[in-house]
């Protein structure tokens, strides 16, 4: 029996192998070990990414998951919704009968979404509510998602002692190590440490990002970015940032203001931007700005769910307006592909689900990126659509790899 078996708790390895110390069945009994360790910290995988990442043979691997299924040990899981027009969602391996839960929490500007699933990330229950969280002060906002977080976990079944984590993204950036909010963004939450603030309200420790790099986790993990090690996800909303995946983990950077960039300048004399600078990309193409570009035509009335509305219908006016966003969006995601040359752009956020945004971001980037740089890229669409935030946020409860062992709520009050 090994540590790890035994701190899984869920998962006996040694009493079908037999118990001989040496030779093929010690080390059969190593390897059902290293599989089943490997499943109880990852997301599911398929046995190719089991064959890759424990590099045990093929045929090995087979063999193990054959008999840890039969055994009941082990189940498949679709875990995810297939990437549009791929058909079937791919198998993948997760333990079977783990009563443990996570716990993932999305705070956007204007929502707070908390999910509750099991450890395949298959969502046990979930709840929405639209909330200011811009306006609205930190303190009532942790309240309304603690109360939201024991809501889901009472309808799951779930009590604290089955929580292996709990992930939150927010929308500002967060310093790594020391987990306080570290920019003007978010008013009402500077110098305030997410983690800390909803871990007391809890009673559970507590990982938190921001909205981004949950996002592109969420892609990573779960969505249209899976398998790629080098990805730039643009979250496209009431604000715009991006999450950075770099040889397969996140990157946050010093300060955690990697990948802000919302806050490229491009215009000297532009208006004033929240985060304190002048003609930021976000104070030409967020949400708010594009809904006064088309208040003209449209109407005072105009907001930014209408505005949704009109794209999704095709409307010729918005659509330009979307097109012209996305060029101006593209134009900056081409230099940062010259710097970083990803693999895959993936486009979400409320506003970066439009056909006609992510055209627009296309055609920039065709247009300004280095063209060895633009033909090794594709800029594609989020498949996880409004769930990329809270499917991050399970993936950082879960402490994927990519994660990168970010610091949690503990790790800061004991620091
Ligand atoms: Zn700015």
């Amino acid at each position: 029996m090994t540590e790890a078996g035994g701190a899984r708790g869920a998962v006996d390895t040694d009493e079908t192998v037999g118990t001989d110390e040496s030779g093929p069945s010690a080390l059969r009994t190593t390897n059902r070990a290293l599989v089943l360790d490997l499943l109880g910290r990852s997301e599911p995988l398929s046995r190719s990414e089991l064959t890759r990442r424990t590099g045990l043979s093929r045929s090995t691997v087979s063999s193990i998951v054959k008999e840890l299924m039969t055994e009941g040990h082990l189940a498949e899981t679709s875990g995810e919704p297939a990437p549009k027009g791929t058909g079937r969602p791919p198998t993948r391996l997760t333990l079977a009968g783990d009563p443990r839960v996570l716990v993932g929490v999305d705070i956007g500007h204007r929502h707070v979404r908390v999910a509750v699933s099991d450890l395949a990330s298959d969502i046990l229950s979930e709840r929405e509510v639209a909330y200011d969280v811009d306006r609205e002060p930190a303190p009532p906002t942790l309240d309304l998602t603690a109360k939201m977080v024991r809501e889901c976990l009472a309808e799951a079944g779930a009590d604290e002692s089955r929580v292996v984590g709990v992930g939150m993204g927010v929308p500002g950036p967060i310093d790594p190590r020391t987990g306080t909010i570290v920019s003007p963004i978010l008013p009402g939450w500077v110098t305030l440490q997410p983690s800390v603030e909803l871990a007391d309200r809890i009673g559970l420790d507590v990982r938190t990002d921001n909205d981004a790099n949950v996002g592109a986790l969420g892609e990573l993990v779960h969505g249209a970015a899976r398998g790629h090690d080098d990805v730039i996800y643009v979250k496209v909303a009431g604000g715009i940032g991006a999450g950075l995946i770099l040889a397969g983990r996140l990157h946050r950077g010093v300060t955690g203001i990697a990948g802000e960039i919302g806050h490229v300048r491009l215009d000297d004399d532009g208006p004033v931007c929240r985060c304190g600078n002048r003609g930021c990309l976000e104070t030409q193409v967020a949400a708010p700005r594009l809904v006064e570009l088309l208040r003209p035509a449209y109407g005072v009335e105009l907001d930014v769910e209408r505005m949704l509305a009109l794209s999704r219908a095709e409307d010729a006016g918005v659509n330009r307006i979307f097109d012209d966003a996305g060029r101006a969006i593209g134009r900056v995601l081409a230099d940062l592909s010259n710097h970083l040359n990803p693999a895959v752009i993936v486009v979400g956020g409320a506003v970066g689900v439009s056909p006609s945004l992510l055209r627009g971001i296309r055609d920039s980037v065709a247009r300004y990126a280095q063209p060895d740089t633009a033909s090794a890229l594709r800029v594609i669409p989020g498949s996880l659509g409004e769930h990329a935030g809270v499917m991050g946020a399970l993936a950082l409860a879960k402490d994927v790899p990519a994660v990168a062992g970010l610091p949690t709520a503990a790790d800061h009050r004991s620091a």
